[in-house]
């Protein structure tokens, strides 16, 4: 397939290698950041999209993925398919999906999980709004880049989905972190309180697959001083998105809310800008109750 490529950075840039590699000819553009191996280098997004049968875009944020859309859309080639993978509002996905519609090309927001290790291995996941036609187009791709892709019906649910699997996470993080910084003022041993949560009722992907105590459990960022795995600014990201989203929808997300306080004051009048968002843990221990 020729493939146009928009937003070459942490995740766009292994995703194209990916996608090149596997013998697509992609043509990928950056404002900032340079082309990987295998990717051509246009001059400017519009460049990038002329002619493609598929533009992949992954992008900081709704904003600039709605410019970025408005220069690429008036010279796709009729029938193209605009694929989205980055993170932005519900509502942006939509107002691009109607604009891709009334110019006859396809849309699919598709925002992926696996992160940056994801990216390179080509085992990200990705949820998947839009019409069958273009979800068809797109699984080819999905299958190099991904290991698995989930249709969840039409364009914005893939962002929905994203948001709120992402706003459990977030959630279930800071339970999973109180929890252990509880146990320890009660003298419980971190490795008996993992033993019995992981395989009692308050077990979670938070405490199986990504324990934030260092030492217990399977290997975590907490065994590399916090280091991110998932930053705690794209948390925060995440459930900002989350809370718009619910605010639009006019639905009740009190422990979203708190989640999103949270990771803010962690992120912005903390140290946890930079750190991994199971750093929750940290925090709490240096806490008291008030
Ligand atoms: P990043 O900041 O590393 O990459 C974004 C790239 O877009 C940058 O290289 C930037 O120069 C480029 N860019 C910005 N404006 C542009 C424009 N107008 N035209 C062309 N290029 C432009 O971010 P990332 O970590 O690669 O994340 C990308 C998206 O994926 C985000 O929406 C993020 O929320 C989502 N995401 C990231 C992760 C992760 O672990 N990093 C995981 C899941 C989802």
């Amino acid at each position: 397939m020729k493939i146009g490529f928009i937003g070459l950075g942490n995740m766009g840039a292994p995703m194209a290698a990916n996608l090149a590699k596997a013998g697509h000819e992609v043509s990928g553009f950056d404002l900032a950041a340079p082309c990987p191996d295998g990717v051509s280098k246009a001059a400017t997004a519009a460049e990038a999209a002329t002619g493609q049968d598929v533009v992949i875009t992954m992008l900081p944020n709704g904003a600039i993925l709605k410019s970025v859309a408005a220069e690429i859309l008036p010279v796709m080639q009729s029938g193209a398919v605009l694929l989205d993978c980055s993170t932005v509002e519900v509502d942006a996905a939509r107002a691009v999906a109607a604009d891709c519609a009334a110019m006859g090309l396809g849309f699919l927001d598709a925002p992926v999980s696996g992160g940056v290790g994801g990216a390179a291995g080509g085992t990200l996941t990705f949820m998947v709004g839009g019409d069958d036609a273009a979800f068809a187009t797109a699984t080819p791709l999905f299958d190099i880049m991904g290991q698995k892709a989930v249709h969840c019906g039409p364009a914005g649910n893939g962002q929905a989905a994203k948001i709120c699997n992402n706003m459990i996470l977030g959630v279930t993080m800071i339970a999973t972190c109180e929890a252990f910084a509880l146990a320890d003022k009660l003298g419980l041993d971190r490795q008996a309180m993992f033993d019995v949560v992981s395989t009692s009722s308050g077990y979670s992907w938070s405490m199986n697959a990504y324990c934030p105590a260092p030492g217990v459990g399977p290997s975590s960022p907490a065994d590399n001083n916090y280091q991110p795995g998932f930053a705690s600014e794209l948390m925060l990201k995440d459930l900002r998105l989350s809370q718009a989203a619910a605010e639009a929808a006019d639905a009740d997300t009190p422990m979203g809310a708190a989640a999103a306080a949270l990771y803010a004051t962690f992120v912005e009048d903390e140290d946890g800008k930079g750190r991994d968002f199971s750093a929750m843990l940290p925090r709490f221990e240096k806490r008291g109750h008030s």
